[in-house]
């Protein structure tokens, strides 16, 4: 596939604006804090939109039972050791943070295995968050969950920041 210089700013947005009606329905409060600099890194729009697009339903269905939903995404550029050359190098980090069920422990690793679901037979696949991990690892980056239990879940995306040769 082509990968292209893209705005993850831009591309959350157009996700929002996909889910607005979802989001509005589950009476979920948008905190949205996007870095007011474009956040471009080198990527296929479709499958990134695919990645925030996961993200945001999981956390959605995770604030299910939680009487005051409230979704906040982050986007900012960080330094970051990059594994391959061994050196700090700027990234993108988007991170999706929810208020719902959260994560136990002992799953936080298991949730990016294929088929690992938690949901009703039937109604999860457990594919979703596998699919974030390798589309983001694609485009050499990784993917980071936090979590306590009962109080939340916060996912961090990191992906390079692209910049022109100059
Ligand atoms: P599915 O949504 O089909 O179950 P995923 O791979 O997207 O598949 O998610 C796997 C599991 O990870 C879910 O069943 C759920 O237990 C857990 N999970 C994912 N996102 C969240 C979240 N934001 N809060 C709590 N649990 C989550």
């Amino acid at each position: 596939e082509e990968q292209a210089p893209l705005d993850l700013n831009q591309i959350i947005r157009k996700i929002l604006k996909f889910l607005e009606a979802q989001l509005r329905l589950s009476e979920v409060f948008l905190d949205l804090r996007l870095d007011d600099h474009p956040c471009v890194v080198l990527g296929v729009e479709v499958r990134l939109e695919q990645v925030f697009l996961n993200l945001v339903q999981n956390a959605v269905q995770a604030m299910g039972r939680v009487v005051v939903p409230r979704l906040t995404i982050t986007s900012r550029i960080t330094d970051c050791l990059n594994l391959t050359t061994m050196q700090k190098e700027p990234y993108v980090l988007v991170t999706v943070a929810d208020n719902g069920e959260g994560i136990p422990e002992e799953l936080q690793k298991k949730i990016f295995d294929p088929f690992f679901t938690t949901r009703e037979v039937g109604t999860g696949t457990g594919l979703g968050l596998s699919i974030v991990d390798r589309i983001v690892r694609g485009f050499s980056g990784h993917i980071e969950v936090e979590s306590v239990p009962g109080k939340g879940a916060c996912f961090s995306v990191y992906i390079p920041q692209y910049r022109p040769a100059p």
